[in-house]
């Protein structure tokens, strides 16, 4: 947080995915750790990533890492098609762990890299309706989107929980 600033609300964000889908760079490339609202509200963001854990003896674990947040950025990469067949495995356990209301955007990172590409936007998008999901694609490398995808959670956050 900036230095003496005041800071409204602390939301808790997980970013959750395969490994090397970019959730670290993603995270890298969101660098401010807060943001107004309409200049109602400054909003801090506590940020956590998780990386995919097939075996089930992690399942206490998981819980203590989902407890509280309220949003989640559900990261596929767009070159990699098993990162993607995961995404209803790792929707399956944030619903079971997480909060009720908890806010989830689908994001396809790596759209930079559309030559390799192995998945296609129409399916993630018509995945995304099917389960009730925001869904944008990003380039943590460009910096395409990836403000865009934490705005759009934290506004309806802000929105459910203020
Ligand atoms: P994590 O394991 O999900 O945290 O993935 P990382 O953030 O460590 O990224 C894994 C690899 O993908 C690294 O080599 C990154 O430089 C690369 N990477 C991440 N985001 C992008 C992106 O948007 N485009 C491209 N081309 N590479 C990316």
């Amino acid at each position: 947080m900036a230095g003496g600033e005041k800071v409204d609300y602390v939301f808790k964000v997980v970013l959750i995915g395969d490994s090397a889908v970019g959730k670290s760079q993603i995270l890298a490339r969101f660098a401010r750790n807060e943001f107004s609202i309409d200049s109602k509200a400054t909003i801090g963001v506590e940020f956590q990533t998780r990386t995919l854990l097939i075996d089930h003896k992690y399942r206490a674990v998981t819980s203590a890492y989902y407890r509280g947040a309220l949003g989640a950025l559900l990261v596929y990469d767009i070159t990699k098609r098993q990162s993607f067949d995961h995404i209803p495995r790792w929707l399956e356990e944030l619903r079971g762990h997480a909060d009720k209301n908890i806010v989830i955007m689908l994001v396809g990172n790596k759209s930079d890299l559309e030559d390799e590409r192995a998945v296609s936007t129409e399916d993630a998008k018509e995945f995304a309706e099917k389960e009730n999901l925001f869904f944008l694609e990003t380039s943590a490398l460009q910096a395409t989107n990836v403000e865009n995808a934490f705005q759009t959670v934290l506004s309806e956050i802000f929105k459910i929980h203020s």
